[in-house]
């Protein structure tokens, strides 16, 4: 996504551009395959925030058909109850003040409203680059602010722990702020055919021949990148846009010290019968720090275009290290569907499980929002390592670079 966005950029303004990727298709971490059978399955689960400000500036919302879930959660508390939250953020007394919602006191509500309130006095920039929270942990932050710790574990913890993939909210809480931010603002969605669409959309608007695939880059020098089919290109600049592992193998000179330290999380696709009812299009969250299904969503209910008639995709994360072959994760997983939704879904069909121990880099509490994006005069590096865990970091950081190359 970040170099897709430089590349579109820098088109725009009339540069020559050549985009060397090397998988079969563009996207990155945002890819949707397409089953034999007409699911539709995002490389893990993955939403788009609406109000992202690099995704306003450059996606057309329209084209992408966007469909979103509805703000809120089920959250599934440790004693097994289910409680339905609904707009926690965007209508926070509403939400919380619910007469059954045994979540949070009456000081966290009001603690809620005064977040809220914060997060709009500042732009998304802002929050991220504020001082007194960048050498904070989000738990830090939560608690330094008041909030009572069952209103930590029943709601942040699972909700932005899920974000993060991290549910012991050791990220940096100026990113917090950060999404706190979008979630108050926006809403969270997916395109109808699946994410992969939001980097096909940046790819057709390059000129043809633009994008090449299947073009592993193996060594730069200078400005000449040489490809693992031992042909070698010449440009007037090189800019680096791949994740920060392979960043750290291309650029070992370069001084860009890459974060290497990953999040991880798997995503466990089943098939169950079509809803018959009409859907909450609400994420299902685990409050439990015993269970292995951290959040499940249905995301055909929101996208009917993600399932084939009559039946319903059921996504199913897990984030941070379990140790478990797939099989016997599916199996695990689809014993905790059971208790979550009754004997049916255990007639439910897996359909493919993604382990993605690369899902986001971590962010610390210290790290600064934006790390040198210029390496020398001729060699640039963008993406979300180089800023923070996002889509928006990507989008931002490539346009960043495209800024610096246009005015070089
Ligand atoms: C499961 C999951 C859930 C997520 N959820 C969200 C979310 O809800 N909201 C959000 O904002 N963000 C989310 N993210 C993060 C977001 O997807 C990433 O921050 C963003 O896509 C990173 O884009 P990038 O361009 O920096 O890097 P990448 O997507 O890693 O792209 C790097 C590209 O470089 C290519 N490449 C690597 N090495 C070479 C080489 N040697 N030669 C040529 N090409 C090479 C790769 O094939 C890839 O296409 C999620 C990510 C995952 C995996």
């Amino acid at each position: 996504m970040a170099g897709l966005a430089c590349a579109n950029y820098l088109h725009r303004a009339g540069r020559s551009v050549l985009v060397l990727e090397a998988s079969d298709a563009v996207g990155g971490r945002v890819r949707t395959d397409l089953t034999p059978d007409g699911f539709r399955l995002d490389r893990g689960f993955q939403v788009l925030l609406t109000r992202y400000p690099e995704v306003e500036r450059l996606i057309d919302y329209g084209a992408l058909r966007l469909q979103a879930f509805r703000s809120g959660a089920v959250i599934r508390l440790p004693d097994g109850q289910q409680t339905t939250l609904q707009n926690p953020l965007q209508k926070p007394t509403a939400a919380f003040s619910a007469l059954a919602s045994p979540i949070g006191t009456f000081s966290d509500k009001l603690r809620i409203l005064s977040l809220v309130r914060h997060v709009r006095n500042y732009t998304s920039g802002q929050l991220l680059s504020r001082n007194s929270t960048t050498g904070q942990t989000t738990l830090d932050f939560l608690r330094h602010y008041g909030w009572s710790e069952s209103m930590i574990q029943n709601f942040f913890r699972p909700f932005f722990g899920g974000v993060f993939l991290d549910r012991s909210l050791s990220t940096a809480a100026n990113f917090f702020e950060f999404v706190f931010k979008q979630f108050v603002e926006g809403e969270a969605a997916v395109p109808a055919l699946g994410m992969q669409q939001i980097a096909e959309q940046l790819a057709t608007r390059l000129p043809a021949g633009a994008v090449r695939l299947h073009a592993p880059v193996t060594h730069l020098n200078g400005t000449t990148v040489r490809l693992a089919n031992g042909t070698t290109v010449e440009a007037a600049a090189v800019v680096v846009a791949v994740d920060g592992e392979a960043a750290a193998r291309l650029l070992p000179a370069a001084g860009a010290a890459p974060a290497l330290r990953w999040r991880r999380t798997t995503c466990t696709y089943f098939a169950a019968p079509a809803l018959a009812g009409r859907p909450d299009k609400l994420l299902r969250l685990n409050a439990s720090l015993t269970g292995l299904a951290h959040n499940v969503a249905f995301p055909s209910d929101v996208a009917p275009e993600y399932a084939p008639a009559g039946q319903r995709l059921v996504s199913v994360s897990t984030h941070g290290e379990h140790g478990l072959s797939e099989a016997d994760l599916t199996a695990r997983l689809q014993q905790e569907l059971v208790a979550w939704f009754g004997a049916e879904a255990a007639t439910w069909r897996h359909l493919r499980t993604y382990d993605l121990p690369h899902a986001l880099p971590e962010y610390p509490a210290g790290q600064p929002a934006r790390q040198s994006l210029k390496l020398t005069p001729h060699l640039y590096r963008c993406g979300d390592y180089a800023a923070y865990p996002s889509l928006n970091a990507a989008l931002a950081s490539g346009r960043e670079v495209a800024d610096m190359l246009l005015s070089a």
